[in-house]
């Protein structure tokens, strides 16, 4: 997905003086942010409070909206820099095409993930024939420098692990939980699960001290550490846990991300990560220009222009909480 903000913020973001070293139970609100015409999505990260979770560095949350008498998502081609994109969905499908020629249907449990690179672009895409609801989230998860310049890739993992117990049943979408490891790339110690609790269930997932958590409640009513978690909210959990206490009254669903604190300072501004503003600038100049990022086939309508760039400098400073 893009990010649709006609002017997009600047935000400056990672390094560990954010981190919380020990377990906090931090709500945080959503933003609601028009995507097209008719839909809107709850922005959890970046939030006022918070602007990373491990290298996870964007996370929407959508419907589930009844797209049936409409297109639903449609978003043109537009580029991606210095990131990688996670599409999760509960309900509906979205068609992926790319400029490393990818074109692939994603369903509800199956893992998309786009590794940006240098330069990719893409579009989404609610297929002709749709389901009726539309569900999910889209999650973006930052390069370090060692990586960020690599060449574009697709990858699709229709068959992902899974965690069971205790009216628990985790699917692990990237890295590793209680011993499962999903087939998706990473390039830093990090972890996405999605996890279903059944009506009763009070349990403990085993998680790791030296990661920072964040739980984002999919459906249901999930508690999470004691704390009762309405759709489309976000909980940071920050670090220093080895279980996690979950209990639930409702069939409810919930998605884990955490990841080991990203200590590099980046720069995010629209669809791109950079760790200057003059890199930022030469990405804008490139996607408008037509060149670096390829060309996306077969979608049925123009490319998204970048917005304006801010006139005060992109540049990573102090304290950014
Ligand atoms: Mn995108």
């Amino acid at each position: 997905m893009s990010n649709l903000d006609m002017r997009p913020a600047p935000t400056v973001c990672g390094g560990r003086q954010d981190v919380t070293a020990r377990p906090v139970r931090e709500l945080l609100a959503a933003k609601q942010v028009p995507l097209g015409e008719s839909t809107l999505v709850r922005r959890l990260l970046p939030n006022l409070g918070r602007r990373m979770v491990g290298a996870w560095c964007f996370i929407d949350h959508y419907g589930p909206d009844d797209i049936a008498q409409e297109p639903g998502m449609q978003v043109p081609p537009h580029p991606h820099m210095g990131l990688q994109t996670v599409s999760w969905l509960h309900d509906g499908e979205v068609l992926h095409r790319d400029s490393v020629g990818s074109l692939q249907t994603v369903r509800p449990g199956e893992l998309g993930l786009m590794t940006s690179g240098r330069a990719i672009a893409h579009s989404e895409e609610s297929p002709r024939e749709h389901a009726r609801l539309l569900h999910g989230a889209q999650l973006w998860v930052a390069l370090p420098d060692g990586d960020r310049h690599i060449a574009p890739m697709w990858e699709h993992h229709a068959e992902l692990p899974r965690v069971t117990g205790g009216g628990l049943r985790a699917t692990v979408v990237l890295g590793e939980l209680d011993g499962a490891a999903s087939p998706g790339t990473t390039f830093t110690p990090l972890m996405g699960a999605d996890i279903a609790l059944a009506a009763g269930t009070d349990t403990r997932l085993p998680v790791r001290p030296d990661f920072e958590y964040a739980a984002l409640t999919m459906s249901g009513e999930a508690e999470v550490d004691g704390v009762r978690l309405a759709p489309g909210s976000l909980l940071y959990l920050g670090c220093g846990r080895a279980g996690l206490p979950l209990r639930a009254d409702v069939d409810s669903a919930f998605m884990l991300l955490g990841g080991e604190p990203f200590e590099e300072k980046i720069v995010m501004w629209w669809n791109f990560i950079g760790r200057s503003h003059d890199e930022i600038s030469q990405a804008r100049e490139d996607w408008t220009s037509g060149s670096r990022f390829g060309e996306v086939h077969g979608y049925g309508g123009s490319p998204l222009p970048a917005p304006e760039l801010p006139p005060v400098p992109l540049k990573p400073r102090g304290r950014t909480r």
